[in-house]
């Protein structure tokens, strides 16, 4: 029996989405972070349950040819990376895999899956982050929480993100010293400043500065602002983002602009994008193209049909598509970013294209009854995935194709398995990685009606 202390040897053979290597000790499934398929290694045991056990390593017997140096110092606290000690090849092969076994696993469907869109760099992909603080003896740490945890871990220079946001921090601390500006802290719910949110328009390099405060105002606020623009030219937007609630989500529902423009512009697919703080905009947009350019190959439009992008957050998908479609009707639940779809749409002098701001399942089936009947429906929702009553209105519009993307293989697997109960094929899959180095992978599905 495997008792909590004891070490065993123990032979990687796989790895999961989360980034943890999986060994068998007498038929048990054993779990353990931060190694690679074809690891031998002692393994400590921390934890053992009636169908698995969870480990850490304890020694490295024989590495893995998959391994590789990691390439930041906060890797091994921060959590939100889970890949950076292996190669970027096994990666792709990992959420490949994931993404294949899920299909077949939840959904029940065996389909043939294209190889995984790999992305450019595993590093300064990112263009967007959100930064928590928290109060120390003799100042402040930015960072990221640790997992599982509260507990601020310093890492200003994220690999992921855009090198210039660790001197925008930089600032924050500055200013922070300088006018005793309060910490938030979440168990007392006391203090002023809880999270700097920055953005950056990866083809433009626009970038946008929202501190989100616990308040109304931010102390010398124009103090601030020259501050943060001597640090960067690029700053083209600082939006104080209010947000009083005890809450763990991040951003509040009211914004004040008190610098430069409401939005940041960039470019996508050769179109132009406007972004406000409280849209949802791809945090990947070199990943973003190679998605949309996929989710545009098994849309296979020629011109002449009504395309329904459902879930559409600013309007990129529908608007990347929307020359190669007669009309394109966009949904969304989030005001803002119907705004920001809306102005898209007009800035790039796109007027096949309409926006409604509802929930995805009304709008379906207020469309629905208008006798609405798209050709292809897009559907991009959140990881939850779709709601049943989405799928079934989807359904009986009896669009010709359906494209299912989504950043959690397991919901749309499942969603699949519905889709398929209401007449239609899941016909092929590709996985596309937006999140390189963390333990998330996109995938996009093709499916046709019978
Ligand atoms: N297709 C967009 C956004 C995808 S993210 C893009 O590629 O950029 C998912 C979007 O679904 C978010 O913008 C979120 O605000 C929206 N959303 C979440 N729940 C919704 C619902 N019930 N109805 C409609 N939209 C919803």
């Amino acid at each position: 029996m495997l008792r909590k202390n004891d070490i065993i040897k123990l032979n990687i053979g796989s790895v999961t989405l989360q980034g943890s290597g999986v060994g068998r000790h007498e038929g048990l499934a054993v779990f353990v972070p931060m190694t690679a398929a074809g690891d031998e290694i002692e393994a400590h045991i921390l934890k053992v349950k009636s169908n698995c056990a969870f480990a850490k390593v304890h020694k490295i017997i024989n590495p893995s040819p998959d391994r590789t140096e990691a390439d930041c110092p906060a890797y091994a606290k921060c959590g939100g990376c889970v890949f950076r000690h292996i190669s970027y090849e096994a990666e792709l092969e990992i959420k490949e895999q994931f993404c294949r076994d899920v299909m077949k696993r939840i959904g029940g469907l065996d389909i043939p899956c294209e190889k995984i869109v790999g992305s450019e760099s595993r590093t300064e992909c990112r263009n967007k982050a959100q930064f928590p603080l928290e109060k120390t003896a003799d100042g402040v740490k930015i960072g990221f929480f640790s997992p599982h945890s509260h507990r601020v871990n310093e890492a200003r220079s994220c690999p992921l993100q855009p090198k210039e946001f660790a001197g925008i921090l930089n600032v924050f601390e500055d200013y922070i010293k300088r006018y005793n500006v309060s910490v938030y802290d979440e168990t007392a719910h006391k203090g002023l400043l809880r999270h700097i949110y920055l953005r950056k328009a990866a083809a433009t390099g626009e970038i946008m500065v929202c501190p989100v405060i616990n308040g109304k105002a931010l102390p010398e606020d124009e103090r601030l602002c020259s501050m943060l623009l001597g640090e960067n030219g690029n700053i083209k937007s600082i939006i104080i983002n209010e947000n009083r609630e005890k809450t763990n989500v991040i951003l509040g529902g009211k914004c004040r602009t008190v610098y430069g423009a409401d939005y940041i512009t960039d470019e996508l697919c050769s179109l132009e994008f406007r972004i406000s703080p409280l849209s949802f905009y791809q945090v990947n947009p070199a990943g973003a193209e190679k998605l949309y350019e996929k989710a545009a190959q098994f849309a296979c439009l020629d011109g002449g049909q009504t395309l329904l992008d459902l879930y559409c957050g600013t309007g990129t998908i529908g608007l990347t598509m929307a020359k190669n479609a007669k009309e394109v009707i966009g949904v969304e639940i989030i005001p803002q970013a119907i705004e920001d779809a809306k102005i898209n749409a007009a800035i790039n002098g796109i007027e096949n294209a309409r926006f409604m701001c509802a929930d995805a399942s009304e709008a379906a089936k207020k469309l629905e009854s208008e006798g609405v009947k798209p050709d292809v429906v897009i559907l991009d929702p959140p990881r939850k995935g779709c709601a049943k009553d989405v799928l079934e209105t989807v359904a009986q519009m009896a669009p010709d194709k359906i494209v299912y993307i989504s950043c959690d293989p397991a919901t749309q697997a499942r969603d699949a398995a519905i889709l398929t109960d209401l007449g239609y094929k899941a016909e092929k899959l590709c996985p596309v990685d937006m999140f390189p180095g963390c333990g998330h992978c996109e995938s996009v599905l093709q499916l046709i009606r019978e």
